[in-house]
């Protein structure tokens, strides 16, 4: 499984429809400061489904729609799409490319897209449990979040292991069974 491309429209920076194109391999980016590098990595974690507001670096979470420039106006809502090469089928669904989206408007309104289909958050969650790709999987490394590693409580390093050896989705289930 490897990440194709993610498309971004009236996310941050990119007011315009961009589609950012990866083959299975290294890919760098790089721009002068304030180019829109780190809203890259935003819109990945944004699409898996990040609430928290602060993780992208805004105030309220309308702070991911194009806020407009001096000579473009502000766009009414923010859309982001990440397509995954499935061959190998890690991604529990019958497809061999998966693609995930969100959208949202200022209004508030928002939705989730698996291959097109709405869906809930959930079941985007559920998707990549155990797959190193989920908000809080290990796959998105922040700025700073090397040094969390390092000096985080022990119950927290054993969550990103959990994540890592694939009992995530054992534990969940295993909670859901004991709460009925
Ligand atoms: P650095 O090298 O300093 O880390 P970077 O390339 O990572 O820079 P980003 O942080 O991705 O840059 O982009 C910051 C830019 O995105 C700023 O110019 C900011 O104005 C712009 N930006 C963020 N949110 C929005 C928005 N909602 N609408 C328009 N522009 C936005
Ligand atoms: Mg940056």
């Amino acid at each position: 499984m490897y990440l194709k491309s993610i498309e971004v429209q009236g996310f941050k920076s990119f007011a315009n429809k961009i589609v950012f194109d990866f083959h299975n391999g290294i890919t760098g980016i790089v721009g002068p400061n304030g180019s829109g590098k780190s809203n890259v990595a935003d819109a990945v974690r944004w699409v898996l489904g990040e609430q928290r507001v602060k993780q992208l670096r805004g105030g309220s979470m309308q702070d991911v729609i194009f806020a407009g420039t001096e000579n473009r106006r502000p766009l009414s809502y923010a859309y982001v799409a990440i397509t995954l090469d499935n061959g190998d089928h890690q991604l529990p669904i019958d497809y061999e490319e998966v693609t995930v989206s969100r959208r949202l408007y200022r209004s508030g309104e928002s939705e989730y897209l698996i291959n097109g289909a709405a869906c809930r958050l959930k079941d985007i969650n559920e998707l990549f449990y155990d797959t190193g790709i989920g908000k809080e999987g290990y796959s998105i490394i922040g700025q700073g979040q090397i040094d969390r590693i390092l000096s985080s409580r022990p119950e927290e390093s054993r969550e990103l292991f959990d994540e890592a050896t694939g009992i995530v989705k054992f534990k969940r289930r295993k909670n859901t069974a004991q709460k009925k």
